[in-house]
């Protein structure tokens, strides 16, 4: 996986050489060597080190964050906390990032899954997102932000049109489609107060369909995919806990 250690500016390089040297240091205080080293650092030691720098940089270029819910999954609100960090390496070596992704994260356990949150037609680019979507922060921010820890300039579509930010986003609907999602949208309240993810789940599908016609960027495209990513959590949620009672 990549390190991008050759392009990497001068502040990014000492911040992993700084940590991998005190994580060598470090493991001076533990049992790990079979006997205690003191003064300058061995041949054995700076071998050691050159693997740790390899490993902190694959792991600071290609380690996603893992969440976890932070509150009541019966709740109509659900909130998502980060709880630590992981390498997994068909997610980080397949999908490129995109401030627009069509797919979305979901952690079970020590499982990551990439799930479309978009219809995706044959050929077309599967992509993740590592950070900021196009919605949340104005693109100099995020290019900046993502060139400076990934390394890369976006060329993303949200990137490359330049769509603006959250509220300044088109809201128009016609009154027929409107009429279509507050009728989907009723449903999912039902489907919540009567626990059944699974139909929550299946409406939400129903509602990303019928946006497909409604141009973006828009600010339904971004709320009902934010609601389609809850309702996985609150789905795959249900079922990792039903595997827990099970077991
Ligand atoms: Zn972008």
């Amino acid at each position: 996986m990549v390190t991008h250690k050759e392009t990497r500016d001068t502040e990014s390089r000492i911040k992993c050489y700084v940590i991998s040297v005190f994580l060598l240091r470090t493991l001076r205080l533990t049992s790990y060597h079979q006997e205690k080293k003191v003064g300058p650092l061995s041949s054995e030691e700076i071998f050691l080190g050159r693997i740790l720098l390899h490993m902190f940089m694959v792991q600071d270029m290609n380690s996603h964050p893992i969440f976890g819910l932070e509150s009541n999954p019966h709740s109509v609100q659900i909130g998502l906390e980060t709880i630590g960090s992981a390498i997994y390496p068909i997610v980080g070596s397949y999908f490129n990032h995109s401030c627009s992704p069509n797919t979305l994260r979901v952690n079970v356990g020590r499982t990551q899954m990439l799930i479309s949150s978009s219809r995706i037609s044959s050929g077309d680019e599967i992509t993740d997102i590592y950070s900021m979507h196009f919605s949340e922060i104005l693109r100099e921010k995020r290019q900046w932000w993502l060139n400076r820890n990934f390394n890369f300039v976006c060329k993303c579509e949200g990137c490359e049109k330049n769509w603006e930010i959250f509220e300044n986003l088109p809201t128009k609907v016609s009154d027929q489609l409107r009429s279509k999602l507050q009728m989907v949208e009723t449903a999912i309240a039902q489907a919540i107060r009567s626990d059944d993810f699974k139909l929550t789940l299946q409406l939400h599908l129903r509602q990303l369909g019928l946006l497909e016609g409604l141009e973006k960027p828009h600010t339904l495209h971004v709320l009902i995919r934010n609601s389609f990513q809850f309702a996985c959590w609150r789905y795959y949620g249900k079922m990792a806990e039903n595997r827990i009672i099970l077991s």
